[in-house]
């Protein structure tokens, strides 16, 4: 079986799909493995690095031509959809849910398509498949560094000949995964953190990490299923930004983390809020997207200050800006997924695996997902099994 890396076309996208260390692992497993010339360039991986690991280095053209497996970080783009095979696989961070018709293209290419985002991460096996969560830990990181770097005092107590800088106040938003590696790091540089979730069983883990949980009065919990958070109502949305706003005024760094699978960021930092913030603060917008984040008037990808001297850092993609350091985890999730679905030397697809049910989007020529209904062809087969 052939597994081939592509390079990735995305703006700004630096990570690459297999590390030298998986093509290893993979080639130990009796699979080839073909990686497009240039692949690992924005993480530092030379195409030699690769080939000394057991790679061969192909073009695109002999890729799509020959490849079993596809395997990326992100989607694939229009290009690379049209250069398919049926029968091929494509496995990445597909990120399918809520586009329909993106599933319903990579169906009619007639590939599998398997999302490695949509790993279900409760299941203990699928542990070290967890993209999701590998990506998250290094972005959370990075906020914490990229605010520590962008605000204009320090972070830790310092005790100098010149003046004592006390030290910085810090507020998480949102503590899952991300969350919870922003506080461990501001932490690390000396910062005195709090913060806040509408999952209130978060707290314990907020505390083993030295922070304080703040807990609003006027916002009970909003725990979904699975262990993610609920939409709140206009309601509860409209008390818990008021609140909030007054723990926003009293601190000099934020970072905000908030998601709802399938929704646009929840808003928790308001136009009113930033106003009462104090001149030369930070805000690490990490849900900043095209839709809006979590701050208003962030920009993904950009950073914008407020009339108030309020610096927003629109931060999309962190992990990508760490690309050896997220290549190397996401070559173990993606190695970790694919030694699972190989059997004799093939991708065999059984959906009456949860792990796979979990994962794998389309297959032959029709969208399997559950959450993915496929209108064109018919209900899916999501109980049957088929290789
Ligand atoms: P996420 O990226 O979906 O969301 C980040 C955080 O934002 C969450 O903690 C969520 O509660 C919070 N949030 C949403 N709306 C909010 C609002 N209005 N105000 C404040 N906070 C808000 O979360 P995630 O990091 O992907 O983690 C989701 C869950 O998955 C967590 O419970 C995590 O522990 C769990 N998880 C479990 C495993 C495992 O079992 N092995 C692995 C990874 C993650």
């Amino acid at each position: 079986m052939k597994v081939a890396v592509l390079r990735e076309t995305a703006p700004g996208e630096r990570r690459v799909s297999l590390v030298p260390e998986a093509v290893t692992k993979l080639r130990a497993a009796d699979l080839e493995v073909l990686v497009e010339s240039g692949a690992g360039g924005g993480a530092w991986l030379s195409d030699d690095a690769f080939t000394e690991a057991g790679a061969s280095i192909a073009t695109r053209g002999e890729i799509q031509q020959t490849a079993d497996a596809i395997v990326m970080v992100g989607r694939p783009d229009d290009e690379a959809i049209a250069g398919f095979r049926q029968g091929q696989a494509v496995l990445g961070m597909l990120a399918p849910l809520g586009d329909p018709s993106f599933a319903r293209r990579l169906a009619e290419a007639g590939v599998t398509s398997v999302s490695l985002d949509l790993i279900p991460r409760t299941l203990p096996r699928a542990q070290q498949m967890d993209a999701l969560s590998s990506q998250a830990n290094i972005a959370g990181y990075k906020a914490a560094v990229l605010a520590a770097d962008t605000f204009g005092r320090f972070f830790p107590l310092l005790i100098t000949a010149a003046g004592t800088a006390r030290p910085a106040k810090v507020l998480v938003l949102g503590t899952g995964v991300a969350g919870l590696q922003a506080i461990g790091t501001a932490r690390r540089l000396g910062a005195v953190v709090s913060a806040y979730d509408v999952r209130p069983e978060t707290k314990t883990e907020v505390e083993s990490l030295g922070a304080t949980f703040i807990e609003l009065t006027s916002v009970g919990s909003a725990s979904g299923e699975g262990g993610y958070a609920r939409a709140l109502t206009e309601e509860e949305r409209q008390a818990q930004q008021d609140e909030l706003a007054g723990h926003i005024a009293r601190h000099d760094v934020v970072i905000t983390t908030a998601q709802v699978p399938g929704r646009r960021p929840p808003l928790l930092v308001t136009g009113h809020a930033l106003k009462a913030m104090a001149p030369g603060s930070v805000i690490v917008d990490m849900g900043a997207s095209a839709l809006g984040g979590n701050v208003a008037g962030s920009q993904a990808g950009e950073t914008v200050v407020t009339e108030n001297g309020v610096t927003i850092v629109g931060a999309a993609n962190l992990a990508s800006t760490m690309p050896a350091a997220a290549s190397a985890m996401y070559a173990r999730n993606m190695s970790s997924l694919l030694l699972y679905l190989v059997k004799d030397g093939a991708l065999a697809v059984d959906l009456s695996d949860d792990l796979q049910r979990g994962v794998v989007i389309t297959h032959e020529g029709r969208v399997v997902h559950p959450a993915l209904a496929d209108p064109v062809g018919g209900p899916a087969d999501v109980d049957g099994a088929s290789h």
